[in-house]
């Protein structure tokens, strides 16, 4: 993970949130030091201090996640919810499992998180071809595929922490001899690293409110969007043929490949650069663009639906611009709250991201701890 594992559920951790013994306890329940303390290895959490606090794996962190939320007997309901339905007394939620289907509710708000899912593609199912949610699902089978066929080459498009995460990949992965070829519509990855004065932004709210709209929006294009962690930089710089082209995707299809006459079937990525449309073929190509963060869009209302249509981009920016601090849609959203952090970057730039997941809490939170004195 890019994100250092001490930046955890609570952090930053502010004395001020309702009340000054919340951060405090917080820490002391399910904090990353005390899970590493808590671990079966006596020696578990000096080690990771010995060693410099060093970065985690997903899977690591993940672990602790699932052991705080175990602590706190938070038992998830595991559902796939299918429709929000705004009633007189806040939303109602329809979920289902495989096997059931049920309603839950009222709630006073509902929280959407993710990044949503790749954006739609016609070749989504072709084979060869993965976008930024199925390529960690297919790795195994991707990694045969690599295997039956090392002279091919491998397409990834998009210029952003999706695209790094992939390439880092093929990087750990032992095809670092592959031939590569990035396609960004920004010729470059961008690296961020990680000083003081980009940290202190994402967890100083005050800080942050002091800018000027458009210097937030130069920090979330500069520091959120189409830009690679130091560290996994380091890693994609293993690729030893890997090259990078400016390029932007127009369409990808599944043809004959290969000299005249060649039967071989793959795929033709068609992209427009700065001398004029070209293609290149490849047997394996990553659609690394992002993700749908309106992908909340499905579970609205049909009105609803219909106004936060991909084209109507007026309205998707009005809304977007009038997020409230706790990161809830604001002026001219009729239905119940419904808080949208993956869209509130202008907001909070830790709101995408894992960087300061207590103020993001804390944000949603205090909006409904409203204390009899009236502080929040
Ligand atoms: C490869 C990769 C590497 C990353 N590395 C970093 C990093 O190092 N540092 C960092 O800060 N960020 C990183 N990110 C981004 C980070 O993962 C996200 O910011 C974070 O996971 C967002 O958390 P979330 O809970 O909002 O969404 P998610 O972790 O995506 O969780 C959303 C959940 O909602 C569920 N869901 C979706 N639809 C429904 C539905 N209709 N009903 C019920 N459940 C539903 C999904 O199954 C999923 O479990 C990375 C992302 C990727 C893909």
């Amino acid at each position: 993970m890019c994100t250092p594992p001490d930046n955890d559920l609570g952090y930053p951790y502010r004395a001020d949130f309702v009340e000054n013994t919340v951060a405090e306890k917080t820490y002391q329940l399910f904090s990353w030091a005390v899970f590493k303390v808590s671990c079966p290895d006596p020696q578990e959490y000096s080690e990771w201090t010995d060693r410099g606090r060093t970065r985690v794996s997903h899977d690591e962190f993940a672990s602790y996640l699932r052991w705080a939320f175990e602590r706190a007997g938070n038992a998830p309901k595991i559902a796939n919810v299918s429709k929000l339905i705004p009633q007189a007394d806040g939303w109602r939620l329809e979920a289902h499992t495989a096997t059931t289907s049920a309603n839950f509710g009222p709630y006073d708000g509902v929280v959407v998180s993710g990044p949503g899912g790749a954006r739609p593609n016609p070749l989504t199912h072709a084979e060869g071809f993965y976008n930024g949610v199925n390529f960690w699902q297919s790795t195994k089978r991707i990694e045969g595929t690599l295997h039956r066929n090392p002279t091919g080459t491998i397409v990834v498009y998009g210029g952003g922490g999706t695209a790094a995460a992939i390439l880092g990949w093929f990087a750990r992965s032992g095809f670092e001899g592959y031939q590569i070829q990035s396609l960004t519509s920004q010729a470059m990855l961008y690296t961020r690293g990680n000083n003081f004065f980009e940290r202190r932004l994402f967890t100083d709210a005050d800080a942050w409110n002091r800018l000027s709209p458009s210097s937030r929006r130069a920090f979330v294009n500069r520091l959120n969007r189409g830009v690679v962690w130091d560290t996994m930089a380091d890693q994609i710089s293993r690729l030893e043929r890997l090259s990078l082209a400016e390029g932007r995707v127009t369409r990808v299809e599944r043809q004959r490949i290969g000299p005249a006459g060649s039967r071989e079937r793959g795929l033709e990525v068609y992209f427009d650069a700065e001398k004029g449309p070209a293609s290149i073929s490849a047997n394996l190509v990553i659609d690394a663009t992002g993700f749908d963060e309106w992908w909340f869009r499905s579970l609205l209302p049909d009105d609803w639906r219909d106004k936060l249509e991909p084209t109507n981009k007026v309205e998707r920016d009005r809304l977007r611009d009038g997020i409230q601090q706790d990161l809830s849609f604001g002026p001219g959203w009729t239905l119940p709250r419904l808080h949208v952090p993956m869209l509130a970057d202008l907001v909070g730039p830790g709101t995408t991201n894992l960087l300061s997941l207590g103020d993001l809490a804390d944000r949603i939170l205090a909006s409904y701890m409203l204390a009899p004195g009236g502080h929040a």
